[in-house]
């Protein structure tokens, strides 16, 4: 016996130290080095995280450029796959895997999405300028001549794009011209009057005030060249916004990865959609006597569940009352997370909540500021969007929809043990790979399995109100992937969306079409909060049936969670393989 365990060691001991050798060629090979040279590739992605090494290049995207990117992909792809991934510790599996189907999904977008030919709005040159503006990452007078660089090349960017743009989609030709008219506010504001109060020369002073108005030139003429193209697109027809089965499915894969394909996912979202109007229907019949006492309920039964929404919307805190009850729920959250055994929170970390920037406030009520990877120091904020500004209506809406049993839930996702509880984790296992190549359907999932996990667990005291307010919410989620499926596969038609939306999801008519409009622009993202959230419950629900009676719902949670924003199949097989 002990020679056989002599013979096992030595056969393990060149495995195991094969693998570190791997690990430290995976962690050489794509560190500081891969970055920089991903940065020089893509410097308005950089400038976005807040690398801004490379911030005074424009990248004009002409098809020398697509060449280029090609090369780079292939280059760098082919030095990972020379790298066996599977004598990689569980860290670097999952970045290599990252990787391997971010350049997979980066050479698929350029030969086969070819959304630089169809979509005018993939053309804006605002945003990177803006952040530079508004981001203290060094003194103005050199950030006013990084931006001088980059608007050099302006007039150079649009002509490329005019050149790319074959057979768009109207609506991404009408998308296009209004957000390069938007841009416009950046080159007409803020910009010249920074550039005049700056400590810059006279003579350079003039040059940057030349070259904005050669920019402002540039942007006008592309925004008048796609409204001519918009009007020709109006008598002669264009190509469809739908994405078809075919590309539908290629995007899904690339995108969402969580072992289950787009057809597989609307069907089940079709089945979801059916047992929550059953258990909507009962919550419903359970709470009618109580809410309307002398009301025969409607036959309907969808009728009935949306007018018992409606009576359960009216109990919504005042709106001055709205951020200090967020303040207020936020602790109450962690100290449930932690005394219900779902979840060891991190106390150094604490959440601070604030209102909203005015350079960030836009249709997000809520939502989580978190550093980027370039800046791992800088709090973590929950932004409040303010209500006091609103008209009197807009607010009474925003109110009545993050009502009394609504807003937790909205806080379970943003904050804890959602989206805030995830970073945190992600955090302890650095990786920039992962920080910047996250998987969304994940990240979305999470939050989103979140919600009922925290319910089950009795938090809301299991009362029908917040289960049959949390069961509109899921049927959100549920519903963006039978309209995703549908539109772009199917051919969904805006009056059956509005059906679907309207009278199956209880939406407000303003929130139906402002969702068709985001699913005409958009395809696949809106699927991710459901592909994510099912993934997950399912794998908890087969390690429930593996484990048995070993099941511990932190130590799941805890160890989903230990592999940062990797792809859920991904996580499932780490899982099932490193102990
Ligand atoms: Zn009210
Ligand atoms: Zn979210």
């Amino acid at each position: 016996m002990p020679s056989l365990k002599l013979t096992l060691a030595l056969l393990l001991l060149p495995l195991v130290g094969f693998a570190s050798e791997a690990d430290r060629a995976f962690e050489r090979r794509f560190g500081d080095g891969f970055f920089d040279a991903f940065w020089a590739q893509n410097p308005g992605f950089g400038i976005g995280v807040g690398y801004y090494k490379y911030a005074d290049r424009l990248i004009v995207p002409d098809a020398k450029e697509r060449t280029k990117e090609l090369k780079f992909i292939e280059r760098w792809q082919s030095y990972l796959r020379a790298i066996p991934r599977t004598q990689l510790n569980a860290n670097n599996q999952a970045d290599w895997t990252i990787l391997d189907s971010e350049f997979s999904a980066r050479r698929w977008e350029i030969n086969e999405a070819r959304a630089w030919e169809w979509n005018p709005s993939v053309y804006n040159v605002a945003e990177p300028i803006a952040k530079i503006l508004s981001t203290d990452f060094a003194p103005l007078p050199e950030r006013l001549r990084t931006i001088g660089k980059r608007l050099k090349r302006v007039p150079a960017y649009y002509a490329a794009a005019k050149q790319n743009i074959k057979a768009p989609t109207r609506e991404h030709t009408q998308l296009g011209i209004d957000q390069n008219k938007g841009a416009l506010a950046v080159f007409e504001g803020e910009l010249p009057e920074k550039i005049e109060s700056s400590a810059l020369s006279a003579a350079e002073k003039a040059m940057l005030i030349r070259d904005v108005d050669a920019a402002r030139g540039a942007i006008n003429d592309y925004v008048s060249w796609l409204q001519a193209l918009e009007g020709r697109l109006a008598k002669e027809g264009a190509t469809s916004f739908r994405l078809g089965a075919e590309r539908y499915e290629q995007k899904f894969g690339y995108s969402i990865q969580t072992g289950v394909g787009a057809r597989e996912l609307y069907e089940r979202a079709l089945r979801e959609r059916e047992q929550l109007h059953n258990r909507m229907t009962v919550l419903t019949d359970q709470l009618w006597p109580k809410y309307f006492p002398n009301t025969a309920p409607p036959d309907d039964r969808l009728e009935r569940i949306g007018r018992l929404i409606d009576q359960l919307s009216e109990e919504h805190v005042p709106r001055d009352q709205f951020q200090a009850e967020i303040e207020r729920q936020i602790p109450e959250l962690a100290r449930w997370v932690e005394t219900h055994g779902l979840l060891t929170l991190d106390a150094d970390k604490p959440l601070r909540v604030r209102t909203t920037p005015a350079h960030q406030r836009g249709v997000a009520m809520a939502s989580i500021d978190a550093p980027g990877p370039y800046d791992a120091l800088a709090p973590t904020y929950y932004n409040v969007a303010p209500l006091e500004g609103l008209p009197a209506d807009r607010a009474e809406s925003l109110l009545r929809e993050y009502n009394r049993w609504m807003l937790p839930i909205l806080n379970i996702h943003e904050a804890i043990p959602g989206h805030y509880a995830q970073l945190v984790y992600a955090n302890k296992a650095p990786s920039r790979i992962k920080a910047i190549f996250g998987n969304g359907a994940m990240v979305e999932g999470w939050a989103v399995y979140g919600e009922r996990m925290m319910l089950e667990s009795g938090y809301g005291n299991h009362a029908a109100e917040i289960w049959l307010i949390y069961s509109k919410w899921l049927l959100r989620s549920v519903s963006n992937t039978i309209l995703d499926y549908g539109v772009h596969v199917l051919g969904m038609t805006e009056a059956q969306a509005q059906q679907l939306l309207v009278t199956q999801a209880f939406q407000s008519a303003e929130e139906a079409s402002a969702k068709w409009r985001r699913v005409q622009l958009t395809s696949v993202q809106l699927c991710s909060y459901f592909a994510g959230y099912s993934a997950i419950y399912d794998l908890r629900e087969r390690q429930k049936r593996t484990l048995g009676v070993g099941f511990n719902l932190k130590k799941f949670h805890e160890r989903f969670l230990s592999f940062g924003n990797a792809p859920v199949s991904v996580i499932e097989d780490l899982m099932a393989t490193s102990p």
